[in-house]
């Protein structure tokens, strides 16, 4: 099963607190933050600026109590990269989603909870088929956010003398060899082809032996050559979890090259006015509803300005550009960006490790206009 569905976010979307909900997200990306206690600094930090954010509010405090203690306590970090954890007194309301993929570290009160980050991690994330062949097998996996939602196999026989092909083997023998290698390619392309037509997936990739990949690529349909994204090194009788780490880091890959291109679009579009980098060009231009897709380097967080009354975002204080009331300070304003994007529902990119990104000034987007 996924670990989140859109139905499960719908619901969560639907709760209503009586008393405040508490939403936190957290990076707990272990290429990042490789021991507990970087979780814990990660966690202390967050944690602070919502505590002095809600000063004196005592079902906010206990909400922070018990997302502390969860953490702390330890949870399972082999598969998890991020954490979302939703909490409310009245009615009661706990619930953590461990995501295979990092997030934003952030602490968001409100009425409802703050399920826009889940959201576009459901969305964003692509459905992942794997093909592994051998001489005699082919097996098909599907994976999303990490998790297997697919898994289908078959096997073709073969004579005893199979493996002598080449040596000795001339004439009908070894036509008959071929045939079957060929049907056996056929067989597992055929596969692939009837897993995706069942449960569908955006990005195909294979391991299959030298001499069938070139083969196997032909027999492929259409439909899956253009999702292919290169092979992996994985045994075709690999464990699972074997087979999901190797998808998973094809997907990183695929994910970082999405994002590079992205910033490569930003690059070029802050060139014709079509793109805003920067803090102080990215929150105008947020406040300016012209914000296609918001992208921020993972980390960055500054501390900025919000206008209580127009809800402008700013870099500097305290006079409000826009509407010149007196705007209080906030601890982190990137965080409020990213909010404030997914609420006017942006597509909103973190990029991990991009130093083009970096440079730009670690925020920036593409402009509707
Ligand atoms: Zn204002």
């Amino acid at each position: 099963m996924p670990v989140i569905t859109e139905d499960a976010i719908r619901e969560l979307a639907t709760f209503k607190g009586a008393a405040p909900v508490t939403s936190c997200y957290l990076d707990v990306d272990g290429r990042r933050l490789l021991r507990q206690q970087d979780i814990e600094h990660e966690l202390d930090t967050a944690l602070r600026g919502a505590r002095a954010r809600n000063d004196g509010s005592a079902p906010v405090r206990r909400d922070l109590e018990r997302i502390e203690r969860f953490v702390k306590d330890g949870f399972d970090r082999s598969r998890t990269r991020g954490l979302a954890m939703f909490s409310c007194s009245d009615p009661e309301l706990w619930h953590v989603v461990p995501l295979p993929v990092p997030v934003r570290t952030r602490v968001v009160v409100n009425s409802q909870p703050a399920v826009g980050e889940l959201k576009s991690v459901v969305e964003q994330y692509d459905r992942f088929g794997v093909l592994l062949v051998d001489k005699q097998r082919a097996r098909m996996f599907v994976f999303e956010l990490g998790e297997l939602v697919e898994h289908s196999e078959h096997v073709d026989e073969l004579p005893r003398d199979y493996d002598l092909r080449g040596h000795s083997e001339r004439g009908d023998r070894s036509s008959h060899v071929d045939a079957l290698a060929d049907q056996h390619a056929r067989n597992a392309a055929g596969l692939a082809w009837s897993v995706f037509q069942r449960v569908g997936f955006d990005r195909f990739t294979a391991a299959a032996p030298e001499e069938l990949v070139p083969h196997l690529r032909d027999l492929l349909h259409p439909y899956l050559r253009d999702r292919y994204c290169g092979r992996i090194s994985v045994s075709p009788t690999a464990s699972l979890d074997d087979i999901r780490h190797a998808a998973a880091d094809v997907e990183a890959r695929v994910e970082r090259d999405k994002e590079a291109e992205l910033v490569g679009r930003l690059r070029d579009a802050v060139g014709t006015g079509k793109g805003a980098s920067g803090l102080p060009d990215t929150l105008a231009a947020l406040s300016e509803h012209r914000v296609d897709t918001l992208l921020v380097s993972q980390g960055y967080a500054v501390d900025g300005w919000r206008c209580g009354s127009c809800k402008l975002l700013a870099a500097k204080g305290r006079a409000c550009s826009s509407c010149g009331a007196e705007m209080h300070a906030v601890s982190d304003v990137v965080e409020e960006a990213v909010e404030t994007a997914l609420m006017q529902s942006c597509r909103v990119e973190i990029c991990v490790d991009n130093a083009d990104l970096d440079v730009a000034g670690r925020i920036g987007a593409l402009l509707r206009y």
